[in-house]
Formats: C-alpha cells, sequence, structure tokens
C-alpha cells in the first residue's frame, strides 16, 4: 500500500462515465485518479482510441445529456460549435423516422449538438483534466481490487503500468468507481472476493453496425442537421447520417437480427440505398467519402442488476455501461453516464461516498426507462427473444400507435421526442390528454410504410399521410 489513499478516489475507465464521475467527486474529494489502459491518440482529437472502438460510429448527444453536460463544463455547447459542430433541435431541425412514420416536424426546445464521440471525449477530458485535484493516466491497466480482509470493504486497486519494465503495484483509496464500460471486470471479481455475480438481463437483437464518413453539400438534408431511421418489425435495417465537426458528415448503418451493413464500399451504399426512407440513399450517393466503413457488432443489450445483490462491498459504486449497456439506436449511453453523473453528486453529498447500496438502487432508478425503451423496441421484432410480459405487448402497441399519429400531430411528435431525449418521463406519454390523441390521431386511418427486406425501398412521401 502506498499509505497515502485517504481521500482518495479512483476511478476506473477514462470514457465518459469516468470522466464525468471524475468531474463530481472532484467538488468532494482531495484527490481523484483517473486509471485507463488506454491513451488519448495523439494529434487529432477526433480519432478513436483503442479502448472505446465505438467511438469510431455516430454518437447522438440527446438534449438531456447535453444539458447536463453544460451544467458540468459551462460553455462546452459553444465550444463544441466553435469547432464546427452543428447545433439545433432534436425535432424541428432533424428528422425523425420510427415504425416506419416520418415524424411531423416541430419545434421541441431541445437543443442538442452533433459531434463526434472522439472529440467530445476529448473536450470532456481536457477540462477534466484542468481540475487542480485531478489526475488523468498514464496508461494503466487495472487487474484488480484489494481489500479489507473480510473481502466487505474495497481499499484500493491493484495496478500495471502499461510501460516497459513495469511491476504491479497497489494504489490505496477510499473509493473506487468502476466505469470499466461493457467489459467491466466487477462481475469476476466479486466471483474472486466469494461474493456472487449479478443477475444479468439480456436482449439480443444481434445488432451490426457500419460507419463511414463523407464530405457533403451542407443544405443534402435541405438544411437539417441529421435524420435517423429506426429498423421495423418489417425491416430490420436503418440508419443515421448527421453532420459533426470538421466539415464531415457521419454514416451509420445498422441491421438488427443478422442483416448487418457490409463494410464494402459499394455494399455499404446498397444497404443505404435500400432504407425504407430514401433521404440518407440519396444523400451520400453525391458525396465523397473520406475513409471506409468501420463495423461493430452488438450481439446484446445487457443490464447488471448489482442492485438485487445481499452483498456488495463497500467503498465500490459502478457507473455507465460498466451496470448496462444498452442498444445503441437509441442514443442513450452518454445520457445515461451523465444522468447517473448528477445521482453520484448527490449520493455523495447525502449518503456518504463509500455507500453502495442507495447508489446501486438509485442506478437502477434512472435506468428503469431506458431499458423499457430499449427492450420495448426490440421484443417488437418477433424474432428477438425476451420476456413479453403483458405491460411489453400493451405499451408495444400503444407506441406504434402513437408513432403512427405522430406523422401528423405535432404534439404527440414533441412529445416522444421530450421522452426519447430523456428529458420527459415516459408516463408522461399516458396522460389523458396525450392518450386521447393517440386514440384519434392514429389508428385504422394512418397509413404506415412498411419497409420490405431489402428488395429496394418505398418512397415515404408518397406513402405517408400528412
Ligand atoms: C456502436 C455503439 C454506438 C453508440 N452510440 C451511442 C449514441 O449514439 N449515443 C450515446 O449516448 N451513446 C452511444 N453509445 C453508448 C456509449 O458509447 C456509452 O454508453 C457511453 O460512452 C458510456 O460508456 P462508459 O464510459 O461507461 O464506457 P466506455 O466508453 O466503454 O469506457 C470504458 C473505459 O474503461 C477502460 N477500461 C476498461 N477496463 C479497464 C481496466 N481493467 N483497466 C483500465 N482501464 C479499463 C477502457 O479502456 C475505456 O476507456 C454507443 C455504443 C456503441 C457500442
Amino acid at each position: 500500500m502506498d499509505g497515502a489513499g485517504e481521500g482518495r478516489v479512483v476511478v476506473v475507465g477514462g470514457g465518459i462515465a469516468g470522466l464525468l464521475a471524475a468531474r463530481v467527486l472532484a467538488d468532494r474529494h482531495l484527490e481523484v485518479r483517473v486509471l485507463d489502459r488506454d491513451h488519448p491518440e495523439r494529434g487529432d482529437p477526433s480519432t478513436p482510441r483503442r479502448g472505446v472502438p465505438q467511438g469510431h460510429h455516430i454518437h447522438a448527444l440527446l438534449p438531456r445529456g447535453r444539458q447536463i453536460l453544460e451544467e458540468l463544463f459551462p460553455g462546452l455547447t459553444r465550444q463544441l460549435v466553435d469547432a464546427g459542430a452543428p447545433s439545433g433541435d432534436l425535432l424541428g431541425d432533424a428528422r425523425l423516422h420510427l415504425s416506419g412514420h416520418r415524424f411531423a416536424r416541430a419545434g421541441a426546445d431541445l437543443t442538442t449538438v452533433s459531434v463526434s464521440r472522439p472529440y467530445l471525449e476529448t473536450c470532456i477530458r481536457d477540462r477534466v483534466a484542468a481540475l487542480a485535484n485531478v489526475t488523468i493516466g498514464p496508461p494503466t491497466d487495472v487487474l484488480g481490487l484489494v481489500t479489507t480482509p473480510d473481502g466487505k470493504r474495497v481499499r484500493g486497486v491493484r495496478v500495471l503500468r502499461r510501460a516497459d519494465g513495469s511491476a504491479e503495484e497497489v494504489l490505496d483509496a477510499t473509493l473506487v468507481i468502476d466505469a470499466m464500460g461493457r467489459g467491466s471486470r466487477t462481475p469476476t471479481w466479486l466471483r474472486e472476493l466469494g461474493a456472487a455475480e449479478p443477475p444479468q438481463e439480456r436482449i439480443a437483437g444481434d445488432l451490426g453496425y457500419a460507419t463511414r464518413h463523407y464530405r457533403l453539400d451542407p443544405t443534402v438534408l435541405g438544411g437539417d442537421w441529421g435524420t435517423l431511421q429506426a429498423p421495423t418489425p418489417h425491416c430490420p435495417r436503418g440508419g443515421a447520417l448527421a453532420r459533426i465537426e470538421g466539415d464531415r458528415w457521419i454514416v451509420t448503418l445498422f441491421g438488427l437480427l443478422g442483416d448487418h451493413p457490409s463494410t464494402d464500399p459499394v455494399g455499404f451504399e446498397d444497404f443505404a440505398a435500400s432504407l425504407t426512407f430514401p433521404d440518407l440513399g440519396e444523400a451520400i450517393r453525391s458525396g465523397t467519402p473520406l475513409d471506409d466503413p468501420v463495423a461493430y457488432r452488438f450481439p446484446a443489450s445487457v443490464r447488471c442488476r448489482y442492485e438485487r445483490l445481499r452483498r456488495f462491498p463497500d467503498g465500490l459504486l459502478p457507473i455507465g455501461d460498466a451496470v448496462c449497456s444498452l442498444n445503441p439506436i437509441y442514443g442513450q449511453g452518454m445520457t445515461v453516464a451523465a444522468l447517473q453523473a448528477l445521482a453520484l453528486r448527490e449520493h455523495v453529498r447525502r449518503d456518504g461516498a463509500s455507500e453502495p447500496r442507495r447508489w446501486l438502487h438509485r442506478v437502477a432508478r434512472i435506468l428503469d426507462a431506458p431499458w423499457d425503451m430499449v427492450v420495448g423496441g426490440d421484443l417488437a421484432h418477433p424474432e428477438v427473444e425476451g420476456p413479453r410480459t403483458a405491460k411489453v405487448r400493451v405499451l408495444g402497441a400503444y407506441i406504434a400507435r402513437l408513432h403512427a399519429a405522430a406523422a401528423r400531430d405535432p404534439r404527440l411528435a414533441v412529445a416522444f421526442a421530450r421522452v426519447m431525449a430523456l428529458v420527459d418521463p415516459p408516463t408522461s406519454l399516458l396522460r389523458p390528454g396525450t392518450a386521447a390523441r393517440v386514440l384519434h390521431g392514429g389508428g385504422p386511418t394512418a397509413r404506415r410504410v412498411v419497409g420490405t427486406r431489402p428488395t429496394g425501398h418505398l418512397d415515404p412521401r408518397k406513402e405517408v399521410r400528412r
């Protein structure tokens, strides 16, 4: 032990969740150390780093996430916009296609900023690194926990620096944050301590992503900064296109149930052209590709139910993807990490840093809404296995009807976008006024663009009644 751990927090993982945890903990702790096995690439701040392979792909920052980042790092939105990232309304300045319907355009008071994941992380990391009591790096593997002999309290971590001639060391800490992401080692470390691993919930959508950057005419979407179309039960394919910093557009294509986009340039553009709505495919047809497509496979959304464990050591708090890794089509992960960072600030203030039980329940409450959204969306596909409870089936039918009605009812479009943006709770969609609009505005008269498996696309401008 180095004997200097009193008041020290070790954050394992320097992704978005780890950096945001460090930011809020720096207000109350003497020393915060962020340890990551990776180190950011020098030079181009938009280059994804090895430890975060998802950084190649589109990363929508939901409006609630942007609000929180702005609160934690005042002026961040301006900084991103000054670097060329477009800022605009989620619904008024971008296109949303859900359940085969293009949502009515409306100002939703949902401002966001469209930026690449590596650049956003770079800006956040620079701000966190500038805090007087925070140290980030050097590249270090965290190998395990150090606990009291009874295993009830975490007292530090075993580490190995990524440098020639390094030897394993112990770093004392009063609090360890697990921000290791989807590959978190905490379940294994708990088992090594003789404790139970967390029960896991998995929804396996067998999702594949492929992403490529383009130079496009700025007016290619009629001035909009982006477009998203989600898969439907009739068409497992979707895609998103967004302008980002550096005068570039990022195109991410995705497919569920093994219907994955190709990384071959021709196959990639064919996949884009096969989408139900033509705007994305048409936009890139005349563009200049800047790189080759890069793939990512996401077999399943996974939620670790730590809050259900009877034993969990004091002094260890998991956060971010380490607890729950959500189907990325819904773009929620960074915003969920930001919501958890605010909760961590509150937790440390009210319950003391090292108390895990209330923390794990707080995290579970934050996760319930986004998890339900992902489960409901994925289970709408009959081939995806999972518990189709009565709640899932009834809400699924209601949401499908709402999406249909939102194609011509701007108030419903705004109501859903605010829930999707994690600004309003899902229960807001069940308010009597909203429910009445869903029941009368959707239903049998709403015609849907029914995507087919990729033999071509229908033109939604002809199919969707407005
Ligand atoms: C394909 C894809 C697309 C996505 N799109 C979106 C989107 O549009 N919008 C959105 O909000 N979210 C999106 N997400 C989710 C988002 O990336 C994460 O939810 C979010 O960044 C929070 O991640 P995290 O910080 O918890 O983990 P990560 O970003 O995975 O970071 C974990 C860090 O821990 C480090 N690490 C792990 N183990 C160790 C160890 N033992 N020792 C030292 N370091 C270690 C890794 O090097 C890494 O830097 C997407 C995810 C994927 C997979």
